[in-house]
């Protein structure tokens, strides 16, 4: 039986429309998802929405609607947006559906039972026409940091979750594990942040207050706080309590791909909550960075979002992952421009791997009337190009498994250049005027090429692998271990040549 690999995304909290950084965690998990696949492993992806809590119920309230029926109409968005960028998600899972709500009431009360979730005492600032909770911590005066208005001094009971008797067991865990939460340097943010005590965390809301939440099976009086209720859905999403089968088959998540700004809910919270359940940790905590315009998060508040669905109905899908996979590290910041999207589009995309693509196919026509010929002999030149191109998997691989996408991409495009540069070198052209024999091996070499790049760029361009397959005649078939092999493109086949994949944008 295949290894299972079981990749997430957060849940997205749908107070708003999608934008570029859901767009964007949501194409990693996707290209890593498919390149597990295209090795063979049996992949769970799960990604889905997170739809309880205050800002849901304040949004709902300033369009007229109650929190439901605006959560189900912006969840239809997120969903056209996977469809648009071609994410292969296997589950979607929405935090109002009862499979969801089920294990997060049994995981409630378990804690309960065990002591480890107690009633206490919640102190702090209230802003009445805000409806916000505001603790010490957070303010330097008493004015609502948001409507800047007075806050009246409130307590109230709530319950809590015990972090802090766990904080010692997390610190040597993640001393032990440094693989746990990456890049690296995460979790020495992570450490540091645990120097200081941690506070138990308050996991409930009055229905005073709020009831747009799961309510708590010991209290009629409250619902659970949003992030407890959240990060359950990795599990809830899997089958915890409620499918012991599946669940003891999907568990531990190899990977939680999140954003850096919900490193602490990931890395303190959530593992503290398995713990506590004695359920094994995740493998990974991947927390890639922010896309930025100007230099600053793009926000709603701030006005600077740019709007995925513009960006791929102008330039594509695979032109926009392409983009965003290939312009930083995983784990880095970026800076996203029109511009510079354009720029890659037009370098990258047209000229090195389109052009290769229309010469090759081009040629094919010209010289063999669309016919794959038989290669001939092997000058040392081509035998270099083809041990380049039947030895490019093992760099990528490693690549890959390290998560360097953009490396992976670069590592790719050394063959896709080396090719071009293959073409202008060989002169295919004088070789057909010569009737030179090794005119026929120059284009079986290309087409092979342009097969192997065509695999590899699968799980980052999947329509576009599928284009290049369909008109080199091949199989849409995409297997890593056809990456090792040369010689799969059969002699004879009929090559399609459409039009170009990617035209030049001015
Ligand atoms: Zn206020």
């Amino acid at each position: 039986m295949a290894d299972k690999f079981y990749i997430t995304t957060p849940l997205y909290y749908v107070n708003a429309s999608p934008h570029i950084g859901h767009s964007y965690t949501n194409i990693i998990v996707d290209s890593i998802a498919r390149f597990k696949r295209l090795k063979g492993l049996e992949v769970f992806f799960l990604t889905g929405t997170d739809e309880h809590g205050l800002k849901v119920k304040q949004a709902s309230e300033a369009n007229n609607l109650n929190p439901k029926e605006f959560v189900d109409r912006l969840v239809p968005q997120f969903k056209a947006l996977w469809e648009k960028l071609n994410i292969s998600y296997d589950d979607f899972i929405r935090t109002t559906e009862d499979r969801h709500k089920e294990t997060v009431r049994k995981i409630l009360g378990i804690l309960y039972e065990k002591g480890d979730i107690y009633l206490g005492d919640y102190r702090g600032f209230y802003c009445t026409p805000c409806e916000t909770f505001w603790t010490n911590m957070q303010l330097k005066e008493k004015i609502c940091p948001e409507c800047k208005r007075p806050l009246e001094e409130i307590s109230e009971k709530n319950y809590f979750f015990k972090l802090s008797k766990y904080q010692g067991w997390l610190i040597e865990y993640i001393s032990e594990n440094p693989k746990f939460i990456q890049p690296s340097f995460r979790t020495n943010e992570v450490l540091a942040f645990l120097k200081e005590p941690l506070g138990d965390l308050c996991i409930s809301r009055p229905i005073s207050r709020l009831t747009w939440g799961i309510p708590l099976p010991f209290s009629d009086d409250h619902v659970t706080y949003v992030w407890f209720d959240a990060l359950i859905n990795y599990a809830s999403g899997a089958g915890f309590l409620t499918d012991t089968a599946r669940f003891s088959k999907l568990w531990p998540a190899d990977i939680h791909m999140i954003g850096k700004d919900i490193l602490r809910p990931h890395c303190v919270y959530w593992p503290i909550m398995l713990k506590a359940l004695e359920v094994d940790m995740p493998r990974m905590v991947f927390a890639h960075g922010w896309w930025l315009e100007g230099g600053e998060k793009m926000s709603k508040s701030r006005g600077n979002i740019i709007d995925p669905v513009y960006m791929i109905d102008k330039y594509g899908a695979d032109a926009y992952r392409y983009f965003l996979l290939r312009e930083v590290s995983l784990g880095s910041d970026g800076v996203f421009s029109e511009h510079k999207l354009k720029t890659r589009i037009n370098s990258d995309l047209a000229n090195d791997l389109g052009n290769l693509l229309n010469r090759t196919l081009g040629m094919v026509e010209l010289y063999f009337g669309s016919r794959l010929p038989y290669p001939d002999k092997y000058s040392d030149y081509d035998a270099t190009l083809k041990e380049h191109a039947i030895t490019i998997w093992k760099g990528y691989d490693a690549l890959m498994e390290d998560l360097k996408l953009n490396e992976a991409i670069a590592h790719i495009w050394e063959l896709i250049n080396f090719a071009n540069k293959y073409i202008e070198e060989s002169k295919p052209w004088i070789l057909a005027k010569q009737k030179d024999k090794r005119l026929n091996t120059v284009i079986y070499n290309l087409v092979e090429v342009l097969r192997i790049a065509g695999i590899s760029i699968w799980p980052f361009m999947p329509v576009t692998a599928e284009s290049i397959f369909g008109q080199l005649g091949l199989e849409k078939k995409f297997r890593f271990s056809d990456l090792k092999e040369w010689g799969l493109s059969k002699p004879g086949v009929s090559v399609n040549k459409g039009n170009p994949i990617f035209p030049r944008i001015e």
